[in-house]
């Protein structure tokens, strides 16, 4: 992770991602979205990439997706606004098209600054884009969610599927994706009250 912007606090890196120009896709949003949430979380949620909704609003997961990852925190009791959600790229792409290579290498600084003020035990990372990209891994979701990444700074990595792909897979059969994410979510709460119970 970069020093560089250690010393900004969340304020100041918030204005930074409002008025970016680093990369073409300032052009076509309305809002950039740079994440909500407490600054003092034990655990930070990253998405891929604000969708329209979220674009309009300048709110990460608020639309259709976001209504289906409230309820999957909700099912263990974890309140919005005690966690960090974010995305790897704070600006939408146009046609919620995949962020590109440099579109996100462009935009990393600022989640790295994130990480580094909020300085989380864990991180949730949502779908395939965060997960390859912060564990470098060539695995696929499905075969990483609900596994526990030791990850720099003694940070633990979570990945679990992304809201978007549970919404096209409505099943809920054993072995399903919404199947799967319910038992996620119920491992990482566990976790968290672990942590409680361990920091005091
Ligand atoms: N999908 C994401 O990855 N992030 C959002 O904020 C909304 C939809």
């Amino acid at each position: 992770m970069q020093d560089a912007t250690r010393s900004l606090t969340m304020e100041e890196i918030e204005e930074k991602i409002k008025n970016c120009q680093k990369c073409p896709l300032h052009s076509t949003r309305n809002h950039a979205v740079p994440g909500e949430g407490n600054y003092h979380s034990v655990v930070m949620f990253v998405g891929e990439a604000p969708g329209e909704v979220e674009d309009l609003h300048g709110k990460p997961f608020i639309g259709k997706a976001g209504q289906l990852f409230s309820k999957i925190l909700q099912s263990v009791k974890i309140k919005r606004e005690e966690v960090f959600i974010t995305n790897m790229l704070k600006c939408r792409p146009p046609g919620n098209r995949n962020p590109s290579k440099s579109e996100i290498e462009l935009c990393l600084p600022f989640l790295e600054s994130q990480i580094a003020i909020i300085n989380p035990k864990i991180i949730v990372t949502l779908g395939n884009i965060p997960t390859k990209y912060l564990l470098s891994s060539k695995d696929g979701i499905t075969k990483v969610r609900g596994k526990w990444f030791d990850w720099i700074g003694g940070i633990k990595i979570f990945p679990m599927f992304h809201p978007s792909y549970l919404l096209r897979h409505e099943e809920t059969t054993p072995g399903s994706p919404k199947e799967l994410t319910w038992k996620d979510i119920r491992e990482l709460k566990k976790e968290i009250e672990i942590i409680s119970k361990n920091t005091g």
